[in-house]
């Protein structure tokens, strides 16, 4: 088989990849082994559009969200399958000195912010009030993903690559019975957990814990968000999430994580609640938390993106189309997402 690019994962990152290369008429293989706790399969999928104690705009969010939700919607028109849930989150303030903070902030913020109303917050413990985020909501990505892999249909194929298999040809590269011109690497954090060719790149990757929970006779009209979030799925079941754990990267789910979200959870009500899943995964954040694309220096048939951090829904639709854009017609790498 002689195809233009192997794609290594189909993550948010090699799904957009894919999707962007197809649409430039290039032929694609999308290789993945099917990691149960990628961080795409367990990720919340939310878009939320201050983010943070800091109550900042994510970076690009204004240039980037757009794309990323008309990305979305046209899957859906292909696929008849609901994608991206638009939601508001009712952002609650963790004190007095938060809520200070926000009102300072309060017109930079115009656009994505407007007041909360009393009876939202009298449904959760909302003592230092709070406000609601516009523009939001939550991708499906395990449905998302399916939808892609759907779509590449004859071009994907469940097995593991190894770098130890990939032979440097004229022009290329040859994996199994495949050549290409090129591979591109979109592995999520088991691009720095494992030895590989970029596996020395700096890297601050974070595991996350998320528990599914019944919670009877919620109100599930908005996303609520305090030092973590809760969002609504459907028959009195929330997504509860999701803790930083900076050392163990194994992705496997621990008591620790499941009581410190537990924990969160009963700061935010007083109501009872049944955990029906506990799930973990690792996000892979890179310098500045933002995404990264490019080329191995010594190899440079074998390119890289990665570094989607928490933010890989917003993110990832606008850097693929861009690096799609740099691979098929040559185009100058944007430096700030440049490796
Ligand atoms: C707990 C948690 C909560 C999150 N919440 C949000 C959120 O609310 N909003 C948001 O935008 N982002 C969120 N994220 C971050 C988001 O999930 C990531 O940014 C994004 O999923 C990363 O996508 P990726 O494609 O780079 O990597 P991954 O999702 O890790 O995908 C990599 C793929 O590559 C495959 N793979 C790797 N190595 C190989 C190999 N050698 N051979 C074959 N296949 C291979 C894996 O099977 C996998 O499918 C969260 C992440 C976690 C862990």
């Amino acid at each position: 088989m002689n195809v233009d690019f192997i794609i290594v994962g189909q993550g948010l990152a090699g799904s957009a990849l894919a999707m962007a290369l197809i649409e430039r008429d290039a032929s694609v293989i999308v290789i993945d082994s099917e990691d149960e706790n990628s961080a795409s399969r367990v990720a919340a999928g939310l878009v939320t559009t201050v983010a943070g104690k800091g109550m900042n705009l994510s970076w690009r969010q204004a240039e980037y969200l757009p794309e990323a939700l008309s990305y979305y919607k046209k899957l859906e028109e292909i696929s008849g399958k609901k994608l991206f849930h638009p939601l508001e989150t009712l952002r609650l303030f963790d004190g007095d000195k938060q809520s200070a903070k926000f009102h300072n902030k309060r017109e930079q913020l115009a656009g994505w912010v407007r007041d909360a109303e009393i009876a939202d917050l009298e449904k959760w413990n909302a003592a230092h009030g709070g406000f609601i985020m516009k523009n939001g909501g939550w991708l499906d990505s395990k449905t998302y993903l399916q939808v892609v892999r759907k779509l590449l249909a004859g071009r994907y194929r469940v097995d593991a690559f190894s770098e130890k298999d990939l032979v440097y040809i004229e022009g290329g590269v040859s994996w199994k019975e495949i050549t290409a011109k090129r591979v591109i690497l979109c592995q999520g954090a088991r691009a720095f957990t494992e030895k590989g060719l970029f596996s020395s790149l700096n890297h601050r990757s974070a595991k996350g814990e998320i528990l599914t929970v019944k919670i009877p006779k919620a109100d599930q009209g908005k996303i609520i968000n305090r030092n973590g979030w809760l969002i609504p799925i459907g028959n009195e079941r929330w997504r509860v999430g999701a803790n930083y754990e900076w050392e163990d990267m194994d992705g496997k789910i621990t008591q620790a994580g499941r009581d410190e979200i537990e924990r969160k959870l009963r700061n935010l009500t007083d109501k009872s609640f049944e955990v029906i899943e506990h799930c973990a995964g690792v996000r892979p954040i890179m310098r500045k938390s933002q995404p990264y694309v490019g080329h191995h220096p010594h190899h440079p048939e074998v390119s890289f993106f990665n570094g989607l951090g928490s933010k890989g829904v917003t993110t990832a639709p606008s850097v693929a189309r861009h690096f799609a854009d740099h691979l098929v017609t040559g185009s100058q790498i944007d430096v700030d997402l440049s490796l």
